[in-house]
């Protein structure tokens, strides 16, 4: 009998390390949503230790931006660089802020990182109305990223009213920063959205739909399909407001302090690098069709580009992973 009880016990104990075993290397998914950077952002991802990894996307994201990239937390790099004028950086912040005032440098000044003091005037994310012609043009004088000396160690402002805002790139920031942490981990496959940058993550193909810039956050006029990396989309319609008749939108030229108008509607820039895919974005919306393609190409980055009259224009071989979904649409000729 005592044999017999032995047993019992033995093939119990087998089963349960086993019911242990398979449940530890079972892959699981897990999701989130959340709201940081003054946008919604969500996480969906698998593996094996997928309810972690979503606590991790989440931290470094609402880390990232008290500690780095906020304009309003008093906390952050940046809100001190406005007030103070200098700040310490190390070297990984100090490599992506470089990389933005090459962005900017590459697109002759499309991409403006040091126009805070004119977006303020619009007040986009408050109750916008068009400023006063004067205030933008004095605004307009308080720019420019020559004004700003960056260093490997330190950011210093030449002019005490420049007012640094990496609205346009920070959600790809996020991104690469997200990466680094999937990368560290045993991940498999992630789709981690931080507005209007996503980052699409692991083996396999993905399909994104590519929205519809007349339409509602839900439709779509293409899908693409991508193996991988970050994608980033600049339109019109992210924040707008209408003022006697007309349309004003949140991407401005910073030659003129006004919202660009170039028949543009969305530009989606498609690259490895988050930073890049959303810096991209914003400086190949402000330079238009033809000096946006040069540009996009310039760092290897794949873009497709929207008109108001419905033409979608493509870079960087990626026609052929496009497809239209709405017939109203239409790719240029040639
Ligand atoms: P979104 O933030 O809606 O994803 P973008 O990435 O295009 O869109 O960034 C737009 C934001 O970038 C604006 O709200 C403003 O804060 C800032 N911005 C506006 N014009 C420019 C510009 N020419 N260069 C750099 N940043 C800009
Ligand atoms: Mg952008």
């Amino acid at each position: 009998m005592k044999k017999i009880g032995a047993i019992i016990v033995a093939v119990s104990v087998s089963i349960l390390v086993f019911l242990l075993v398979y449940d530890a290397v079972q892959i699981k998914t897990a999701t989130t949503e959340f709201f940081s950077m003054n946008t919604f952002i969500s996480a969906k991802v698998e593996g094996i230790n997928a309810a972690e990894d979503i606590k991790e996307i989440k931290s470094t994201v609402e880390e990232l931006d008290t500690r780095l990239l906020s304009r309003t937390a008093d906390t952050s790099l940046i809100f001190k660089l406005n007030q103070n004028g200098e700040i310490t950086v190390d070297p990984e912040f100090a490599a992506q802020l470089a990389l933005l005032a090459d962005v900017s440098k590459q697109s002759g000044g499309a991409f403006d990182f040091t126009l805070g003091a004119v977006s303020d005037l619009w007040n986009f994310g408050g109750t916008p109305a068009v400023p006063e012609k004067k205030k933008i043009a004095d605004a307009l004088l308080h720019s420019g990223i020559e004004k700003l000396e960056i260093s490997e160690t330190s950011v210093k402002k030449s002019d005490g009213s420049l007012t640094v805002d990496l609205g346009a790139s920070g959600k790809g920031i996020a991104l690469d920063y997200v990466k680094s942490y999937l990368d560290s981990g045993r991940c498999e496959k992630a789709v981690v959205s931080v507005g209007g940058s996503v980052l699409l993550y692991g083996k396999g193909e993905f399909s994104v739909g590519i929205r519809n810039p007349f339409g509602d956050s839900s439709s779509s006029i293409a899908t693409l399909k991508l193996k991988g990396g970050c994608i980033s989309t600049s339109g019109t319609y992210e924040q707008s407001f209408e003022e006697n008749g007309k349309l004003y939108h949140h991407i401005l030229n910073p030659e003129t302090g006004y919202p660009v108008e170039n028949g543009l509607v969305s530009v989606t820039v498609i690259s490895e690098s988050g930073l890049l895919s959303d810096a991209l974005s914003t400086a190949c919306f402000v330079l238009g069709t033809e000096d946006g393609i040069k540009l996009a190409e310039s760092y290897g980055a794949q873009a497709i580009f929207i008109t108001a009259d419905k033409t979608v224009y493509t870079c960087g071989s990626i026609e052929n992973s496009l497809k239209l979904t709405d017939s109203d649409y239409s790719f240029a000729e040639g």
